[in-house]
């Protein structure tokens, strides 16, 4: 019998009734045979509900004590869908990530994953229950309770099905894949069936949100299957693979394979030094981007974080750093983007009316770095011009 995870998002399991909804569904596969092990986030907007109330309370909360509160929205819905599967009649216990041998690091609020000890998942298992695990949640190797970072379920999930050697890993969410740009915001976004690992990396590291990068990097460095799929219609999704895929008619075109996008992020920039680096690395949130130069250190985050860095860098003695509001990002993800000189020229002179304020590359994409507000017009612009001709 095959064990298969498969993890719900947040706005998968935003209410009773789509709990309910995904319980009818999952009995079938379960009366089907398969060993599933469900890995739930917390109900949708209860993690920032959460983050809320603390920060009623103080604008530098303990990140101990925001570990303790996190944790109890996944505590909620994987109680919930163990409730509504034993209404189906299907046997189920549901667990913490504690309960489930997810061992981090001691990193409050951005915790890594050292290893999962598996084995009361593995003894329900074999007594043919369903196991719903907390995602996003671990305990650390001095037994105090941690979290993964922000969309961090997906990173549960993907870790969970390696230790368990899973035959697939399934993320569940409100689209029904990965799409060439956010169906969000391009309305010809089109579906993509099959990526691999390296362009998934390189969308969820540009701000992809459909999958956390962490995850991503785990899939990839242990070759765990991967689909993402709709939670509505269970459809056949996105697959995730190691291979390439190529079945491009001209052979050495140069392809854009999607778009991502980033909004609302503040750039922060000092003198550069290794101390200034080790600070950040006590700070223990998701960092989206770090880039050094002779002369600066450019550090950028989301917005919603400058309380906290302020006052990190202020009670730290660096007084003279300077901020920039407002940023975002639009990346094109696909090889060898940025060797083409006439291929640049486009992009140029597509967005001279936007004002770009950067163009940088890897070997797997090119980032605009542009005003916040110009992203999603951007986003739509060039996907119409360069991906629907
Ligand atoms: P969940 O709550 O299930 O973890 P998320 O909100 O974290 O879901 O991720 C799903 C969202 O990712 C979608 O609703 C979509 O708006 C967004 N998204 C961004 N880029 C893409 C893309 N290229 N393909 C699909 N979805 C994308
Ligand atoms: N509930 C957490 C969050 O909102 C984790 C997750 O959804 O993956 O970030
Ligand atoms: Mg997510």
């Amino acid at each position: 019998m095959a064990i298969i995870v498969k993890k719900f998002g947040g706005s998968s399991v935003g209410n009773v009734s789509l709990i309910r909804n995904i319980a009818a569904r999952l009995a079938k596969d379960y009366r089907k045979g398969d060993q599933l092990v469900l890995v739930v986030s917390a109900m949708a907007k209860t993690t920032d509900s959460l983050f809320e109330l603390a920060y009623e309370i103080t604008r530098h909360p303990s990140r101990r004590e925001m570990d303790m509160l996190l944790t109890a929205g996944e505590r909620i819905s994987m109680s919930l869908l163990s409730l509504s599967l034993l209404e189906e009649g299907i046997p189920s216990i549901s667990f913490t990530g504690s309960q489930s041998g997810i061992i981090t690091d001691e990193h409050h609020g951005n915790a890594k994953i050292l290893r999962v000890n598996a084995f009361r998942i593995m003894e329900e298992l074999t007594k043919g229950k369903v196991v719903i695990v907390a995602g996003f949640q671990g305990v650390s190797t001095s037994k105090e309770i941690t979290t993964l970072g922000r969309g961090g379920s997906d990173t549960s999930a993907v870790a969970l099905a390696c230790y368990l050697g899973a035959e697939k890993c399934e993320i569940y969410t409100d689209v029904k894949g990965v799409y060439t740009a956010d169906p969000r915001i391009v309305e010809n976004a089109r579906f993509i069936p099959e990526i691999s690992y390296l362009d998934m990396l390189a969308l969820a590291y540009s701000g992809s949100k459909v999958l956390h990068p962490r995850a991503v990097e785990f899939a990839y460095k242990y070759h765990v299957p991967v689909e993402v799929k709709s939670s509505f219609t269970f459809e056949p999704g996105t697959m995730i693979r190691n291979d390439e895929i190529i079945r491009d008619e001209n052979m050495e075109e140069r392809k854009i394979n999607s778009i991502s996008h980033k909004e609302n992020i503040l750039c922060y920039r000092i003198a550069p030094d290794a101390k200034a680096l080790l600070l950040l690395n006590n700070w223990h949130h998701e960092i989206f981007k770090i880039q050094i130069e002779k002369e600066v250190l450019e550090i950028y985050v989301e917005s919603s974080f400058e309380p906290e860095i302020d006052y990190l860098l202020d009670n730290s003695a660096y007084e003279n750093y300077s901020k920039e509001r407002n940023l975002g990002f639009v990346v094109l993800v696909g090889l060898g983007l940025a060797t083409d000189p006439a291929f640049l020229a486009k992009i140029i002179s597509l967005t001279s009316e936007i004002g770009v304020k950067r163009i940088s590359h890897s070997e797997r994409s090119l980032e605009l770095m542009l005003a916040s507000d110009s992203v999603k017009k951007t986003v739509a612009l060039l996907h119409k011009e360069l991906m629907e001709k």
